[in-house]
């Protein structure tokens, strides 16, 4: 049997043919060009049946479809609630998926959640228990594990780490409120100050330039999750930072200074 994974970005739609072994057999990539959700619907469902097809597997061969959105989803009735980066609102992402392709089952996730997870079962080191992983994109997502289980709050929105205020009266972000994390440290966000800094065009900044950024505000976003009790250390939070230029991974430690790169 196959399985199909999509992610929905701000920028691209990137869809994964796997087999039972975890191994992803084909992709497809397209940007993404959004002009209402009906059309999105269909869009999602033709990469989908690309894929099968281009690679000659039987739609019968596909135990499921599972995609990733940015921004929090309601998995039991197939709806995607909201994203930030994308003028989706309620959008029935499964229904729509059924009307091209009946019959497979249709799974909705957190992007930042899904990954997280396959981070979590892929990671080398088996004892890791809990861990926030943080994507960098035109946004910033964070799937959050505790104790070998995804944490999603009561409402989907717990791994909104991207939106947490930082800055009060700060810089206006997209899902209205001002000064959220993602305006300061998402890829976008890195690019856009680089430029300004550095004043000339079509500077894109290294990788190491955007963990520097990114170590400074996640230290600061932290700092008020452990304000709320959290013991950082009994926690043993690891942090996995991915983006186009690659995967970082880094141990938390006692303090902010020990940041420690351990992948
Ligand atoms: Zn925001």
């Amino acid at each position: 049997m196959y399985y199909i994974g999509i992610d929905i970005g701000g920028t691209n739609l990137k869809a994964g043919l796997v087999d039972e072994n975890y191994r992803i057999t084909a992709t497809r990539k397209q940007p993404l060009q959004f002009t209402s959700m009906e059309q999105m619907g269909d869009t999602l469902a033709k990469m989908a049946i690309g894929l099968v097809e281009e690679n000659s597997v039987p739609r019968d061969q596909v135990a499921s479809v599972g995609m990733g959105f940015p921004g929090p989803v309601d998995d039991k009735r197939g709806v995607v609630i909201k994203t930030v980066n994308i003028p989706i609102r309620f959008m029935p992402v499964a229904e729509m998926f059924h009307r091209q392709w009946d019959g497979v089952p249709v799974h909705l996730g957190n992007d930042a959640d899904c990954a997280a997870l396959g981070e979590y079962y892929h990671y080398e080191d088996k004892n890791i228990e809990s861990l926030i992983l943080v994507t960098l994109g035109t946004g910033i997502g964070t799937g959050i594990i505790l104790n070998g289980r995804i944490h999603t709050g009561i409402n989907g929105c717990a791994g909104e780490g991207g939106h947490i205020v930082l800055v009060h009266g700060g810089e206006q972000c997209t899902c209205g409120r001002k000064g959220c994390w993602e305006r300061y440290a998402s890829a976008n966000a890195l690019i856009r100050q680089t430029m300004a800094s550095m004043d000339q065009n079509h500077v894109k900044p290294g990788f190491l330039y955007k963990l520097s950024r990114i170590a400074e505000s996640l230290c600061r976003c932290l700092d008020l999750f452990f304000c709320h009790g959290l013991d950082r250390n009994s926690l043993g939070i690891y942090l996995i930072v991915r983006s186009d230029e690659g995967i970082f991974r880094c141990r938390m430690a006692s303090r902010r200074s020990e940041l420690a790169a351990v992948g």
